[in-house]
């Protein structure tokens, strides 16, 4: 809407310009000059084609409705088709010229099938002399755009009153519970578990916003990638005894990224957490990193309940879980994967999943290498670049966008 609110002027400008020159032209008993040869194009010449190439669906409309002129992009947006106006702009525009006042019009396509945009948005200006100029802009990405807001602000809503209801029901069971010190612990321990879960999902929000561009990122620097795997299992390690899985973690690499060391932890103990909580207890996950073809990989492999296909791409929106349930028993915020693939996205990498239902999953992180990064022994695709684990039972890793969504 912004664009189209300083194109108005401008445009406005312009079509005065040439209405003008088109009824001067018409009127005119005077011949025109006749060009000269090294003249250049007239003025009234640059202005019909700054009208015809204009990205702004223009169309100037006389007082009975008919177009006196409209360009390529009217059409294209659906603002003149066979030559007409589209019927609800001409209701504006017979509005227009009786007050003199500058509206706005959707005209959106009813039918979807067509090859139109989503969302037209057009003011209707009079251009006096019982003109009007239509002025149409495609606003499909702004509309998309909200749309997407309203759900994050309706999800986080749903998100936060959950956990913030239940504390207020906990509090009021731990008074009425006050003369049974069992059921007070029993009721505040809850309490201490869903303001967690709270804080949880707000430093997960904070780091999300961040991530999607509201604060600029700090400065990529040269980062271990040795440093951050052993970083990130410190952060696991605790979730990963008291559900007794054992990490098994390949020989240090030597591998080196540009990026940001904490981003990169949170998003490999993300992973890992993730491997940790959806696998059934005593299995065992593993973490491996290689450099391939060009990209840093480190790849997170558990052999718990796997993800069906058809969730595959969607597990990286956010809020998104396969059973949410599940999730919440875990303590999930639902977040953890959109903020993988945030992180991957601004280090200009990604992430890929391989999952099979009742096999397990592997979540895999690509990094850019720095430039001359030279191959380490383990520069390879072939089967050794991947801890046992990994290849025993799981073929390869199919590559699945993990940049869809959320
Ligand atoms: P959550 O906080 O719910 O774990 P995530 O964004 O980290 O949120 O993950 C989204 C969903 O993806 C999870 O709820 C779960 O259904 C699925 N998921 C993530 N990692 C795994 C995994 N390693 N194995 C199976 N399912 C997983």
């Amino acid at each position: 809407m912004t664009a189209l609110a300083y194109a108005l002027p401008a445009a406005a400008a312009l079509l005065l310009g040439v209405a003008g020159g088109f009824w001067w032209g018409r009127r005119s008993v005077a011949p025109a000059p006749a060009p000269q040869p090294d003249a250049g194009p007239t003025l009234a010449e640059l202005l019909r084609r700054a009208f015809t190439s204009s990205g702004t669906g223009l169309a100037v409309l006389s007082r009975h409705g008919d177009v006196v002129m409209s360009n390529a992009q009217a059409v294209t947006l659906g603002v003149v088709a066979e030559g007409r106006v589209d019927p609800r702009a001409w209701v504006v525009c017979e509005r227009v010229l009786r007050d003199g006042t500058v509206q706005a019009v959707d005209l959106s396509p009813l039918d979807h099938r067509g090859r139109r945009p989503e969302a037209v948005l057009a003011t209707v200006r009079p251009l006096a002399d019982g003109f009007t100029l239509v002025e149409a802009a495609d606003t499909s990405e702004a509309v998309r755009l909200e749309s997407t807001r309203r759900d994050f602000v309706a999800n986080v809503s749903h998100e936060l009153k959950t956990p913030v209801g239940a504390v207020a029901l906990l509090a009021e069971a731990v008074l009425d519970a006050a003369d049974d010190p069992v059921e007070v612990r029993r009721f505040s321990t809850k309490i201490l578990n869903e303001s967690t879960r709270l804080g949880n999902l707000v430093t997960e929000l904070i780091a999300l916003s961040r991530l999607t561009g509201a604060e600029r990122l700090p400065e990529l620097a040269e980062v271990d990638v040795d440093d951050v795997v052993r970083e990130a299992l410190a952060r696991c390690r605790l979730s990963a005894e008291s559900s007794d899985i054992e990490i098994v973690v390949d020989d240090d690499s030597g591998l080196q990224v540009d990026g940001d060391r904490t981003l990169l932890v949170t998003a490999l103990s993300n992973l890992v957490e993730n491997a940790i909580a959806y696998s059934p207890p005593h299995a065992s996950v593993s973490v491996s990193r290689r450099l391939a073809g060009g990209v840093v990989e480190i790849a997170v492999t558990d052999r718990g309940i796997g993800i069906a296909p058809e969730h595959q791409q969607r597990v990286f929106e956010r809020f998104f879980r396969v059973d949410p349930a599940r999730s919440r028993a875990t303590g999930g915020t639902g977040l953890g994967l959109a903020i993988v693939k945030h992180v991957l996205a601004n280090h200009g990498g990604g992430v890929s999943l391989w999952s099979r239902p009742g096999t397990g999953s592997t979540f895999t992180m690509r990094l850019p290498a720095p430039a001359g990064s030279s191959g380490s022994p383990r520069d390879s695709a072939g089967p050794t670049a991947v801890p046992t684990a990994a290849t025993t039972d799981l073929p390869d890793p199919a590559e699945l966008a993990g940049r869809a969504g959320g």
